[in-house]
């Protein structure tokens, strides 16, 4: 499972109606209309970027890379290698 780090909110449109956000380490989760973060960051703005903007108040992001830092990631957001690359969900 991997997560394209150009992908943007234009490319979820029409995907994904909801980006759902989790942290294990940090026991973060939530979700997000995706149409509202669309309208409110523009087409443009990269899902990564998104989730570090998004987890700059989490308490274990700041600590050294592979240790126990923040591992917030969007379990939606799943790459299927099996076909072109494009989106899939893993919603159930
Ligand atoms: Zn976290």
């Amino acid at each position: 499972m991997s997560r394209d780090p150009s992908l943007t909110l234009a490319d979820l449109i029409g995907k994904l109606e909801v980006l759902r956000v989790e942290c294990p380490r940090c026991g973060r989760s939530g979700w997000y209309r995706v149409d509202q973060l669309f309208v409110a960051l523009g087409p443009a703005m990269r899902i990564g970027d998104w989730l570090h903007n998004l987890t700059a108040d989490c308490p274990r992001r700041d600590l050294p890379a592979g240790v126990s830092e923040c591992g917030a990631d969007c379990p939606d957001l799943v790459i299927d290698n099996a076909s072109d690359g494009s989106l899939s969900s893993s919603r159930q």
